[in-house]
């Protein structure tokens, strides 16, 4: 048996060290020399091939579901199978499709006595958050406090509110001197923050509408608008079926008080009570409410394209790498097109280019000894839709998944680096594991010698670019993930994010060290150790 203390310092360890991992990475069976001929087949001019016609007009700026992220697909498919790459996808092709659904509001309304309220001033609602069912005549609320349902406290003990529209407050009761009744503490707890679980638990107890008092209705309204006017799109499987949350409505304070009417003194006294003793307490009010919540679901599929290199050792090739970059943008606004020549045409291109140097390395009977998948998503600029649906759709295990090598702009030079252009934000790389930390600083080192900057690998970070790529949704599953950036630009999600703006040779050397770093991952004797606990 290990002491307690022990265990303790190793778990300390392990987390605090920025990379407790030195020294040289595992030799390979391929040389350095062949190792950078192959690297060598990764060139500006093709690169420019590629390119050019991912970003040109014709492609219409890839906006997923949209015919030009279907011939962007058909471009990609067709470089895999001209590389030989097997079609591993659906159909005897290279995609995996997706099927994602975009909700609108087809008519949203509330109404007072007869009266019609102001949606997005008076009260808000989500089409994402709300299940699609018509008008429903409400003749009663039920004020049940917080909507909480937990050991400590409880707004339903005791209570059958099933077919009913219950009335509650964000937030959560506090007592005497600050004590939060839930947590005990002078601390919020997680219902505080937490408004799903509330829906979730009125789902359960056959809830049909929660009403919620929302003192921060301006700020939080910023979201709803912002769906509501554009239409969010999200994966089809998370479906109306499915929903596990009953519908939603946020009040101004100012509404719920006129929607009380009288029976308003009777839910502060209510409140009060609760607050003081801990104690919920419900009460009915009277009401003569139209709750209009129409939608209009419109289904788009997206494709992701895959192009698999089979490893060539007997036991190794069951496990894999991904090599991923999205290749969606955002479409076009009339005339307009977003050609995103940097987002992410430019990473597109170079996972292109590096499985082409896999392929080669095959034909001379050099490797890769795992196999590898070049994964282009779609989806990506929708919320990391695309990587998230092969995440949890993945088309080999994630437990044999060693690590994904994410690119997502990486052709131009951010104002930062305006002196030097021969820099990579390099991002998540120590998160999970230092042996990959240590890979990459070893094959630029030996390879390619960029300033490999870390700025924005900072775990505080205000623009949580760890967050905001694809490789995110492979380290959410504990896979080791790196993310190559050049920062952001003037053109970054403009029209003006054109072809002409690339700094092809600093995506050469760029898309070198990518596969330096993936043919180290793809050939070492031993799998990249996870080892930093989080
Ligand atoms: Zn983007």
């Amino acid at each position: 048996m290990i002491r307690t203390t022990l265990l303790l310092a190793v778990a300390l360890f392990s987390g605090s060290l920025f990379s407790q991992m030195t020294g040289p990475v595992q030799s390979l069976k391929t040389t350095p020399d062949q190792a950078r001929e192959l690297a060598s087949t990764i060139t500006v001019e093709d690169m420019e091939r590629h390119l050019y016609i991912l970003a040109d007009d014709d492609m219409e700026g890839r906006e997923t579901g949209e015919p030009g992220q279907k011939r962007a697909a058909e471009y990609l498919a067709k470089q895999f199978a001209g590389l030989g790459l097997p079609a591993i996808g659906e159909n005897n092709g290279y995609y995996q499709r997706i099927l994602f659904t975009r909700q609108k509001w087809d008519n949203i309304e509330l109404k007072l006595n007869g009266e019609p309220l102001r949606h997005l001033w008076e009260y808000a609602s989500a089409p994402s958050q709300n299940t699609d069912r018509g008008t429903t005549r409400i003749t009663e609320l039920t004020f049940l406090g917080y909507g909480i349902d937990d050991e400590a406290y409880s707004d339903y003990e005791g209570k059958d509110v099933s077919g009913k529209h219950i009335l509650i407050f964000a937030g959560e009761p506090v007592g005497k001197k600050g004590i939060y009744h839930v947590s005990g503490k002078d601390t919020i707890s997680d219902w505080s923050n937490n408004n799903e679980r509330k829906l979730q638990i009125a789902k359960e107890k056959g809830v049909e509408t929660v009403f919620i008092i929302d003192p921060d209705f301006k700020t939080n309204v910023r979201n709803i608008r912002q769906e509501t006017l554009d239409g969010r799109m999200r994966m089809a499987e998370q479906s109306e079926a499915e929903r596990n949350t009953a519908n939603v409505v946020y009040l101004t304070p100012q509404l719920a008080r006129k929607m009380m009417g009288k029976a308003g003194k009777k839910v502060i006294k209510a409140r009060k009570k609760m607050e003081k003793s801990g104690r919920s307490k419900s009460v009915t009010v009277p009401v003569n409410l139209e709750l209009t919540q129409a939608k209009a679901v419109k289904e788009l599929i997206g494709e992701n394209v895959l192009g698999f290199v089979e490893g060539s050792d007997p036991v190794l090739k069951d496990e894999v790498l991904v090599v991923s970059a999205h290749y969606d943008h955002i479409g076009k606004r009339g005339d307009n097109v977003f050609n995103g020549a940097d987002d992410n045409g430019s990473g597109t291109t170079t996972v292109l280019e590096i499985a082409e140097a896999f392929v080669t390395a095959k034909k001379q009977g050099l490797g890769p000894r795992r196999s590898v998948l070049f994964l282009l998503v779609s989806g990506e600029e929708k919320g990391l839709l695309g990587s998230e649906y092969y995440a949890s759709h993945p088309v080999f295990p994630l437990d044999k998944t060693i690590a994904d090598i994410n690119v997502d702009m990486v052709g131009r030079v951010d104002d930062e680096h305006a002196d030097n252009p021969e820099y990579i934000y390099v991002i998540g790389s120590d998160r999970l594991s230092s042996e990959l930390h240590l890979i990459n600083e070893h094959a630029n080192k030996e390879y390619t010698q960029l300033e490999l900057d870390y700025t924005y690998n900072a775990e505080d970070d205000p623009n949580r670019y760890y967050y905001r790529s694809d490789h995110y949704n492979f380290a959410v599953k504990g896979i080791p993930s790196v993310f190559y950036f050049n920062g952001t630009h003037a053109d970054y999600h403009q029209a003006t994010d054109t072809v002409d703006k690339i700094n092809f040779e600093k995506m050469e050397k760029i898309g070198r060290l990518v596969f330096h770093t993936a043919w180290q991952l793809a050939n070492q004797d031993r799998r990249i150790e996870v080892d930093v606990k989080k």
